[in-house]
């Protein structure tokens, strides 16, 4: 008999966007006159950097002759991709990572959620609340929580981040094995300091634990002081896996490229204690079960880091950038207590009231959509997430009607 995986029946049933999607439409079904502004999904809204275009131009002709067809490439990535990676974000940072430890992908949606697969069953895994949901909703699927109860699933460990530590959760008093942590963090959009990731560093080492870093937002930090890797942190190698996509970094949301850091020092144990490395690991799965990101795709993504790359994509990112700052501003200005904003595209703001009820009333009175924080965990109860991902434009409506709806 075909039996299904039970522990799909765990997953809470409605997914947030699904959701907001659904009131969203309801809405505009009643009020097809009005003209919703979307400051909810963090999707990116400005075309791709004109130096990934010519990029891939370029490359799709050269697939259309014999002498420069490529097939099948590398599933870890092209060495001209990962070349460039290792010299761009790292080396040039002063952090020894090699060609040979990054493995291209198509996501790190996809890379954070099949990483646990090199994991054992019965680990003690530690998740941020508020979260992003891929790396709670990937443990259930595995059969690693029990049942969800009040929107938290017995078996997990939550970090709460929460307005008393600045959104930054510091490693908690009981030993844990894996550790999700997201900086610049998504949905609060708080950063954390080198001395708080050492924290992090120390209790992983302490305790034989692994911290999986996403780093998904790294391009938008502005504040020179911030890490913009895990691996700034002394010993990090050793104890972290880091995650980074193009998607916010230069608009690859749908073009699709990201990757991630498996160093040769990272290690995980084996039953009787022994050390292994997990490098090769990721590297049996990656190459088992995928097979590459496409060539045109790849050398879009090696164009982000030429000059003329460089100077798009911060152009891109300064200009959701300057969003954000003004989101903090009005809101601010409006008597909210907000984090975020400032290295990160996401702004999240304590509404000191339901966060449903109050993205029903910036949705039906400004006909502006949000995040309700709820959505990410109970610490976002209270808040909401606003992103920057939008036209000048239309942040600037957006806010104009938040302003007479709340002022
Ligand atoms: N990690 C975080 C924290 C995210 O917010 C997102 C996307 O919203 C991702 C990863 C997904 O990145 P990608 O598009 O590379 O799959």
């Amino acid at each position: 008999m075909i039996r299904i995986n039970e522990h799909y029946a765990k997953l809470q049933a409605s997914y947030l966007f699904s959701t907001i999607a659904k009131r969203v439409n309801e809405f505009q079904a009643e009020r097809p006159d009005a003209s919703v502004i979307k400051l909810g999904i963090g999707d990116v809204t400005h075309g791709l950097p004109t130096a990934c275009i010519k990029a891939m131009h370029k490359a799709i002709d050269e697939m259309a002759v014999d002498a420069s067809f490529r097939g099948y490439g590398p599933e870890q990535g092209y060495d001209f991709l990962r070349d460039a990676i290792a010299r761009h974000d790292f080396s040039e940072r002063g952090i020894s990572i090699q060609p040979e430890e990054i493995f291209v992908s198509d996501g790190a949606k996809c890379d954070t959620a099949n990483i646990q697969e090199l994991f054992a069953q019965d680990l003690r895994v530690a998740v941020p609340d508020p979260v992003y949901p891929v790396y709670v909703d990937t443990n259930v699927m595995a059969g690693r929580t029990a049942n969800c109860e009040n929107g938290r699933y017995a078996g997990l460990v939550y970090l709460d981040s929460t307005e008393a530590n600045d959104y930054v959760p510091a490693p908690p008093s009981e030993p844990v094995d894996l550790i999700y942590l997201c900086f610049p963090n998504n949905p609060t959009g708080a950063t954390a300091t080198h001395l708080q990731l050492q924290a992090w560093v120390d209790y992983a080492k302490e305790h034989n634990a692994l911290i999986l870093f996403d780093a998904a937002y790294e391009a938008f930090i502005r504040d020179d002081s911030l890490p913009h890797s895990i691996y700034e942190i002394d010993g990090a190698d050793e104890v972290a896996i880091e995650f980074r996509s193009f998607s916010k970094t230069a608009g690859f949301t749908g073009t699709r490229c990201a990757y991630t850091i498996v160093p040769n020092a990272c290690r995980a144990f084996d039953t009787a204690g022994k050390s292994q490395p997990l490098r090769p690991l990721w590297n049996r799965r990656h190459t088992t079960k995928f097979n590459g990101v496409s060539y045109p795709v790849q050398r879009a993504a090696e164009a982000v880091f030429s000059a003329e790359g460089q100077a798009q994509v911060t152009a891109l990112n300064d200009g959701y950038l300057a969003n954000a700052a003004l989101i903090r501003e009005k809101m601010s200005a409006l008597g909210y207590a907000l984090v975020g904003g400032e290295n990160s595209p996401y702004i999240w703001i304590k509404t000191g009231q339901d966060s449903w009820d109050f993205f029903d009333r910036l949705l039906h009175d400004a006909a502006v959509v949000t995040t309700p924080g709820a959505g990410f965990g109970t610490c976002g109860e209270g808040h909401i997430r606003i992103s920057a991902f939008n036209s000048h434009t239309k942040v600037v409506e957006a806010l104009d009607r938040i302003a007479k709806v709340l002022g």
